[in-house]
């Protein structure tokens, strides 16, 4: 059992209240502004503006202010299973997923989908899970049939915008977070009024990590909002999404294969260098930034075989 003590402003700690206002408890400890006590996490607020989240969900409730959590006594993981409502498998879920983040080439494609639970059978039935243990003949025609039968959301960061804000000193984390809050933004208004029962997100980084990177957004999703690692195996609605980012990475990928003229490969092995360099050597070096991701190690790598073939 871990806590988390998060300092906040007393706006934040007014915001905790209401958001937590189902589970507040009467009986409050001296200096606190309010106690609540949901299944998994007790929050307790004080006038100081120090906020302590004791429980199994501990990070992941501290996370969703934003705070910069530090954990006290956890084992320093975040997002155990034990964080995630119980049966969330059947729950109706928006789940979301990225691609394309270790590919030289391509851009990141970031997918939130939303499974109802009375959906799930169809889409067991239709071959939807985890997309790595699929290839691509598999996840397109999966992601033809579904993308007609839920609802989802996809955010493609190209290449051309990707390299300029990497420049200008975003992480690829950051980059994640805000197309993830973005893309589930955009289902939670396409299925609404109707909510889902969780958001689950496949983890990258930890959950207060997320919620610093978004934190600037002019929306932020945070109710009911969880991660882990190995989402897919977690619930449909991830699987979905990752099959939906990947055709739609698959996609884009051939339509580059298009425009260089040869099939462009994935990855960002010894085969990427090749096909760049073949690409700057008939294209030229200007070309590049809206096909590859620039700071990876395979620009001068490809650089190095156009120097030694000129
Ligand atoms: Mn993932």
């Amino acid at each position: 059992m871990g806590n988390v003590v998060i300092n906040v402003g007393m706006k934040e700690i007014l915001e905790m209240k209401s958001y937590y206002s189902m589970h507040l408890v009467d009986k409050l400890p001296p200096g606190s502004v309010f106690a609540a006590k949901t299944p998994s996490c007790m929050i307790t607020a004080y006038k100081s503006g120090k906020v302590l989240f004791q429980g199994n969900a501990s990070e992941t409730e501290a996370g969703r202010w934003g705070g910069n959590p530090a954990p006290v006594s956890s084992k320093g993981k975040s997002a155990a299973k034990g964080d995630l409502p119980a049966g969330i498998g059947e729950m109706s879920v928006i789940g979301s997923d990225e691609v394309g983040t270790g590919d030289f080439f391509g851009p990141i494609t970031v997918v939130a989908a939303y499974v109802k639970k009375e959906h799930i059978p169809l889409l067991k039935e239709l071959g939807v899970r985890d997309s790595k243990d699929l290839n691509d003949e598999k996840i397109i025609e999966i992601a033809k049939v579904i993308k007609d039968v839920i609802p989802f959301s996809l955010m493609t960061l190209k290449n051309e915008k990707y390299n300029q804000v990497q420049q200008k000193g975003m992480s690829q984390g950051k980059m994640k977070a805000i197309l993830h809050n973005q893309a589930i933004l955009n289902v939670l208004g396409k299925i609404s009024p109707e909510k889902p029962e969780a958001i689950l997100i496949d983890q990258f980084v930890q959950a207060g990590t997320y919620f610093q990177h978004v934190k600037g957004q002019k929306e932020v999703a945070k109710e009911n909002v969880y991660f882990s690692t190995k989402a897919e195996g977690i619930h449909l609605a991830v699987a979905a999404a990752s099959i939906l980012a990947r055709y739609a990475f698959i996609q884009y990928i051939d339509k580059l294969s298009e425009a260089a003229g040869f099939k462009i490969p994935k990855g960002a092995g010894a085969q990427v260098d090749v096909a760049a360099a073949k690409l700057i050597l008939s294209k030229g070096r200007e070309v590049l930034p809206s096909y590859v991701k620039l700071h990876f190690a395979n620009t001068e790598k490809a650089m190095a075989i156009v120097n030694k073939k000129r």
